[in-house]
């Protein structure tokens, strides 16, 4: 069995991931472990946020860890807003308003190209390895759904007719950027039992 922390504060997430854990991993969240703070999210790009957060936690706290950063790009908006899809619309991080900047910002835009990307960051015995996952897709011209979260009731992924927020958790895991990211890491997990 290995034991590891997930450095979210994010239920969703949480509830995302042990979805696709298998047996063999505990999953241990910030709270079981005792941490309360906000975990600094300060590098300009996905993947060194996920690498700030998992070591983070590591290193002051000893705990086997991963973290996730995930970003909304763009293509249209010169992959905005990326890295700061949490705080697109102010620092409230309401999802609503950030919703509401990328659907005013593309309305002059033909071009409605998006994709979401997620990195995994796992640290184990101070080891660093990263796992990335996208999904390609459109943003549609209003929001439909009300499952989910984030910018989910306004994207639609390729191939499909609805939005990830009209999805059963079960279906969005199955082909999601988060989804394709934690599978690889099961599979490098497993892989080292
Ligand atoms: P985080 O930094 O990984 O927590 O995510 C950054 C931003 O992207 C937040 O505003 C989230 O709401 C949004 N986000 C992350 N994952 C998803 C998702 O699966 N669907 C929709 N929005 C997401």
């Amino acid at each position: 069995m290995i034991e590891l922390v997930f450095a979210t504060n994010n239920e969703n997430k949480i509830k995302e991931i042990n979805a696709l854990l298998t047996n063999s991993i505990k999953l241990l969240s910030l709270k079981d472990i005792g941490c309360y703070e906000d975990i600094p999210e300060t590098a300009d790009t996905i993947e060194g946020n996920a690498i700030l957060k998992a070591k983070y936690v590591y290193e002051k706290y000893g705990y086997n860890c991963f973290a996730d950063d995930t970003g909304l790009e763009i293509k249209s908006l010169n992959g905005e807003p990326g890295v700061y899809s949490a705080r697109y619309a102010g620092e409230e991080k309401n999802a609503d308003k950030n919703m509401d900047k990328v659907l005013q910002k593309l309305t002059h835009y033909s071009d409605r190209t998006a994709h979401f990307k997620t990195v995994v960051a796992l640290v184990i015995n101070s080891k660093i390895t990263t796992f990335e996952g996208i999904i390609e897709g459109k943003i549609t011209k209003e929001k439909h759904g009300k499952d989910g979260f984030g910018y989910d009731p306004i994207f639609k992924p390729n191939g499909y007719k609805i939005t990830f927020a009209e999805m059963p958790l079960s279906e969005k895991n199955n082909i999601s950027h988060r989804g394709r990211a934690v599978k690889k890491l099961i599979h490098f997990l497993n892989s080292k039992k």
